[in-house]
């Protein structure tokens, strides 16, 4: 008797992160924390090596009024202000296409409703080699094939390799759904420049004379760009896209907010035309109500009244983390290079990746953790959670890497 759908995948989830973690605590507990390195957590961590939680965050989500905690949202896009708001802070006045904002619980819900209502069954969704290990899950939930598109050449973005995936796709199937997760790529930390971006916005559009093009620009780490604000600024070339282009941005409170068990984001629905923003949208607000109903009143709450009473006070706050890990990945990737420890190209957010094949990764990643030297193998390399490393077990890691790398 089967009481789960045919179709349903039964392989359980292998989640890499969480056993390591595990691991890391039990040599914590074993050896003392001075002697372990635990740099599995993808969560930002103080120079106290607790987790950071904003006071003006918090303090805001306190300070709400316990009738408006415990009441549904207003609608099940989300309340008006906080889509006003997501827009304005997210978009930051570079957008001058249609667009439609709907409220989901992280950035999870904004990738995965827009990869489930874009393709068929069997179709295939197009994601980068090394990536956040849920875009496959999604696509497996989907009865979805998955194409990786290579990430770098010459120390740059693959474009010709996005390129490729892309024709060979569109050969066999109607549409183009891709995802390209920048700035701040989980987990190697490069981000597009802007001519990158243009060669994207370009081929997408030449793709779109045949085929309608969903781009699903997963933006989870913007805010600690190294640019600040400035990180915005590719945005500015979705304005080119074609009338046969959606944008679909994801955008999660998670690392913005520190506010990871809060579950709420966004997905922002961005076109040509009013049509196919309204489309996506009414599609999207079913499935919504369909499945999660509405989100979380508070988060939505607390994300206004700072946009709209304390942008001032948060942006300070948050700046002075993201500063503290730029000195952590400053330090990381000056020390690498002195050892001779190769990495993939880096340029801001919470990860830096070692770069090798997967074979040596297993056998390094092993020899590491019976140093007391704890990260995550990801595919085509080792994830260095420098987002929950203090700086003094960042100083001097390189070198041991390198050292362990070495006899391995
Ligand atoms: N995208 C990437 C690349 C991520 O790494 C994560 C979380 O780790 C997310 C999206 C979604 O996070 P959340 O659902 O907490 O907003």
């Amino acid at each position: 008797m089967a009481f789960i759908k045919d179709s349903a995948n039964r392989t359980p989830i292998v989640d890499n992160v969480f056993a390591i973690v595990e691991k890391a605590k039990k040599a914590e507990a074993e050896f003392g924390k001075d002697a372990v390195v635990n740099a599995t957590i993808g969560s930002l961590y103080g120079e106290d090596g607790t987790l950071v939680a904003m006071d003006v965050v918090y303090d805001t989500l306190k300070g709400i009024d316990n009738k408006k905690l415990a009441a549904y949202a207003a609608s099940f896009v989300g309340n008006p202000a906080f889509i006003k708001d997501v827009s304005g802070w997210v978009l930051n006045g570079h957008s001058r296409l249609c667009e439609e904002i709907i409220a989901t619980p992280g950035g999870t819900g904004a990738v995965g409703m827009s990869i489930e209502n874009t393709l068929e069954p069997g179709q295939t969704l197009i994601i980068p080699e090394i990536a956040w290990g849920s875009y496959a899950l999604m696509a497996q939930m989907n009865n979805l094939e998955v194409a990786r598109y290579n990430l770098f050449r010459d120390g740059k973005f693959d474009v010709e390799s996005l390129k490729e995936t892309c024709r060979k796709v569109m050969e066999k199937q109607d549409k183009l759904t891709l995802i390209i997760n920048d700035p701040c790529h989980n987990p190697t930390g490069y981000s597009l420049s802007d001519e990158e971006w243009k060669e994207v916005i370009s081929f997408l559009n030449e793709c779109s004379k045949t085929h309608p093009v969903i781009l699903i620009n997963d933006i989870a780490y913007i805010d600690f760009s190294y640019r600040k604000k400035q990180a915005r600024d590719y945005m500015e070339n979705f304005n080119d896209i074609s009338d046969d282009v959606v944008v679909c941005i994801a955008f999660s409170i998670s690392k913005s907010m520190t506010s990871y068990g809060l579950r709420c984001g966004a997905v922002i629905i961005l076109a040509q035309k009013e049509e196919a923003v309204h489309e996506m949208k009414v599609v999207l607000e079913k499935q919504a109500r369909a499945i999660w109903s509405n989100i979380n009143n508070g988060a939505m709450e607390m994300f206004s009244q700072i946009m709209e009473n304390k942008a001032d006070e948060y942006e300070k706050e948050k700046d002075y983390y993201v500063d503290l890990l730029k000195q952590r990945t400053d330090l990381f990737v000056k020390e690498a290079k002195e050892a001779g420890l190769s990495h993939y190209p880096y340029k801001e957010g919470f990860f830096v990746t070692l770069d090798m094949d997967n074979e040596k990764a297993a056998k390094l990643h092993q020899a590491l953790m019976d140093e007391n030297i704890f990260t995550v193998k990801v595919n085509k390399g080792i994830r260095v959670a420098l987002c929950s490393l203090p700086l003094d077990k960042v100083r001097g890691l390189a070198r041991k890497i390198k050292d362990v790398e070495l006899k391995t």
